[in-house]
């Protein structure tokens, strides 16, 4: 077998080790995945966070934000990594303003399984629009569902909205 040498490859390599990711963790997977494949949810890739779309929200445009390591806690978010988090926080509430015009919105993590965290090993921030009048949505999570087309609509209009801000 003829082998491969790629020093680009091995440095991508390399920096998924760095980010000790899990290989039985949604949120690590996401960051292993292309954006182009054609059922990604992810909206935008950062340096060290990005932001997906959440396969089951709890309303109409509800978006994670996310730290590419596989890290539980918020102590051990760095500096940086907070930096980057905020900066995708504030684009994700601009971006679903643009689009949907929300009242309102919740913004925040549940840390553990008894705060509610459907995946408590890998921390992420939700950001979730809010109407007056919403609160009647609570959803049967962990149910499985098939990708909508309504969500993969989102998702470019809110990629397509991403682009205005770079
Ligand atoms: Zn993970």
């Amino acid at each position: 077998m003829e082998k491969m040498w790629s020093p680009w490859r091995s440095q991508y390599i390399d920096a998924f080790k760095e980010k000790k990711l899990d290989d039985g963790c949604v949120f690590c997977n996401a960051v292993r995945e292309n954006m182009e494949n054609s059922n990604s949810l992810v909206i935008q890739k950062g340096k060290d966070v990005f932001t997906i779309m959440n396969l089951y929200p709890y309303n109409n445009g509800h978006l994670l934000v996310v730290p590419d390591r596989h890290i539980s806690a918020i102590n051990q978010i760095t500096t940086e990594e907070f930096a980057e988090i905020t900066k995708q926080i504030s684009f994700a509430t601009d971006a679903l303003t643009k689009l949907y015009a929300p009242h309102g919105f919740n913004i925040g993590a549940n840390i553990g399984k008894a705060a509610g965290a459907g995946i408590d090993k890998h921390i992420h921030f939700h950001i979730i629009p809010r109407w007056n009048g919403d609160t009647n949505f609570m959803p049967v999570v962990g149910e499985v569902k098939i990708i909508s087309h309504d969500l993969l609509k989102t998702r470019n209009d809110l990629r397509n909205i991403y682009k205005e801000f770079e």
